[in-house]
């Protein structure tokens, strides 16, 4: 059974990520580190104790459509008014109403706890913290008078509805209509798919941002309007009023996730109401709904590279657990009587370590990426720009490295399990199957790659990334000049994979600088993927320097040096498939006729 961990977690929120200097510098107001502790602990209490024993029964379960009301698992209701009891639904949200403006960083490092206990679950809160921070930017005075308090306690839920069968990837051609109304409100009339959470039993109103395009708005993302669509209308004094016209038609069959219902939408076909169409009210200005999603998508898709990481932590710590009890053969230098335990097998361990490697290097990036956001808020001038920056540069590594991880660490668990891996009763292959939707959705992570490519590597004529990158190398200088024993090769190595990135990003500033963007969006994903785990090395040799006094910085340090002398060969490859890959890619692609 999955038990956070909150002390690797909090020392690498301090030591890796940066929070420790910045709690001395005052950044956070009054927050002190014994605060922190006592939300981490009790974060990862809840996520033990209270979410992950659930977390299986919502896999075999599922949430189930039954007369147009979905049903959740057993015992989720009451899970989630546990949550909302604890407070956890509020915990970045404005204190004005009822949040508790706490970092970001704290808030992923929660996350990512309940993540691990049933990400089903924990993607319900999710959508409704991106829809708070929407309405936070984006709505009128009125509209979060009477919404924002109830969503920001968890009384109502929030959704997001950007797709349609149509427009995924390209939400420029979604076709969902809105008509204005005299009253100054909208009619909303559409279908939309894969709704997370779009309907369920664990509140009274349901709370739907809905993206649409009104009669005489412009073709494109330019013509993208923002409407709040409550699934029942709220009276003056707050009481709920009538039903909206909107329900959810049907739930998908998915390969994960299950206890999680994905809604296909029907806005406006006259079920409820008495005119047809369901009632909206616009958020931000009229065509200017994309740029009100953008404000909070750096920060859902960090939210899901939380997914990405609470999976591939959930599934090493089961893996280590089978792998210390299953016996098999005899290791080489096996003293044992008997067969010794698989862990003991060079080919385990190495599994095992390339797992625990993985997991905290996305850990560390995603919290570096938490930490940015949060010194954006404080800083001003070309502090906060830097700052903004670096969290926008490093949001798409985060999301797209931290999810490629949870697959590829999940599917190694299975494969530690040997066949009871792919029996379910094990559990392992319920954390591959619950990995497998994080690359795809909040941006595929095809799509970050472009983002990565095309957007973050030319911010401030590229100085930023330039910048960033500089900052690794003394990272690795500091290796080489530590007089600590253990990192072996690790010094030599990050300089190889930081040589590496440098050549790759000057690779694709000078294609995209002479028009050839196909061969740089060529190259893109293993551009992104040689980032995160060069980021890797150097995180896990950030935490190798550090001394936190709790006597584990010997073995931080070995594990820096597996991963510097096995993982890092590999950006020597993924650099010469950028710099050398789209030729052969053009040439080839006519096979696809
Ligand atoms: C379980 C689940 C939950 C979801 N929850 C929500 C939700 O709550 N709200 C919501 O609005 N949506 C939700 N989605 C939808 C999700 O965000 C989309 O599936 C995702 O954005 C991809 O769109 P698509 O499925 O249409 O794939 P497509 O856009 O058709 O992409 C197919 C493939 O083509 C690639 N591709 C597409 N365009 C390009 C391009 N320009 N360049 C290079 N490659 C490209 C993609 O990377 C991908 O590999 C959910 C989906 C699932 C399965």
């Amino acid at each position: 059974m999955y038990k956070a961990p909150v002390d690797e977690i909090a020392f690498t929120l301090k030591h890796v990520a940066g929070m420790a200097d910045a709690l001395d510098a005052g950044m956070f107001g009054e927050l002190g580190e014994d605060l922190v502790d006592a939300i981490l602990s009790e974060a990862g209490r809840f996520a033990t104790e209270e979410v992950a024993p659930l977390g299986d029964v919502g896999d075999r379960q599922g949430s189930r459509l039954v007369d147009g009301s979905v049903k959740t698992p057993d015992g989720w209701r009451g899970l989630y008014h546990n949550w909302i009891a604890g407070g956890w639904n509020g915990l970045t949200a404005p204190e004005d109403f009822g949040g508790q403006n706490l970092p970001h960083m704290l808030h992923v490092a929660a996350m990512e706890m309940w993540n691990s206990g049933s990400m089903a679950f924990a993607l319900g809160p999710t959508l409704t913290m991106g829809a708070i921070e929407a309405l936070e930017k984006h709505g009128s005075d009125a509209l979060k008078a009477t919404f924002l308090e109830k969503m920001i306690s968890g009384e109502w839920m929030g959704t997001m509805n950007l797709t349609e069968p149509h427009a995924g990837s390209d939400l420029g051609v979604l076709k969902t209509r809105a008509e204005r109304r005299d009253d100054g409100t909208y009619r909303i009339f559409g279908q939309k798919i894969f709704i997370t959470w779009g309907e369920h039993d664990f509140t009274d109103n349901i709370v739907h941002l809905v993206l649409a395009r009104l009669p005489d708005a412009p073709p494109g993302t330019k013509g993208i309007s923002l409407f709040l669509v409550p699934k029942f209308l709220v009276n003056e004094d707050g009481s709920l009023g009538a039903r909206n016209d909107l329900f959810c038609h049907a739930l998908e069959h998915k390969l994960g996730i299950h206890g999680s219902p994905t809604c296909t939408m029907i806005y406006g076909d006259g079920r409820y109401g008495e005119e047809k169409g369901a009632i909206g009210y616009l958020v931000g200005e009229e065509n200017r709904g994309l740029a009100c999603m953008f404000t909070m998508m750096n920060n859902a898709r960090l939210a899901v590279a939380m997914q990405g990481v609470a999976i591939a932590e959930a599934a090493t710590q089961k893996a280590v657990a089978y792998a210390r009890e299953r016996t098999q053969g005899r290791a080489p230098g096996w003293k044992g009587e008997g067969m010794s335990p698989i862990i003991e097998h060079p080919d385990v361990a190495r599994m095992l370590l390339t797992m625990k490697a993985l997991t905290q290097g996305a850990r560390a990036i995603a919290y570096a990426c938490a930490y940015a956001v949060d010194m954006a808020h404080p800083s001003d001038g070309d502090a906060a720009l830097r700052w903004q920056e670096r969290s926008s540069l490093l949001t798409p590594i985060a999301k797209s490295f931290a999810t490629d991880v949870g697959v590829d660490v999940a599917s190694l668990g299975i494969q530690v399990h040997g066949g009871m891996g792919f029996i379910e009763e094990t559990g392992a292959a319920r954390y591959l199957r619950d990995a497998r939707i994080a690359p795809i959705y909040e941006g595929t992570n095809g799509i970050q790659a472009i983002d990565l490519v095309t957007r973050k590597l030319p911010l401030s004529e590229g100085a930023q990334v330039r910048g960033f990158i500089g900052e690794l190398r003394q990272v690795a200088d500091a290796v080489r000049a530590s007089n600590r024993q253990g990192f072996g090769e690790t010094a030599t190595r990050l300089d190889a994979a930081i040589a590496d990135l440098a050549e790759a990003t000057d690779w694709l500033q000078s294609a995209l600088a002479d028009g050839k963007q196909a061969d740089a969006l060529a190259g893109a994903t293993a551009y992104q993927r040689l980032f995160g785990l060069m980021l890797t090395g150097i995180y896990l040799a950030k935490g190798g320097l550090a001394d936190a006094g709790d006597g584990k910085q010997q073995a931080r340090i070995a594990l820096c040096r597996f991963a510097a002398e096995n993982l890092l060969a590999e950006t020597a490859a993924l650099k010469d498939s950028v710099v050398n890959g789209a030729a052969s890619l053009a040439a080839a692609r006519a096979i696809l006729d």
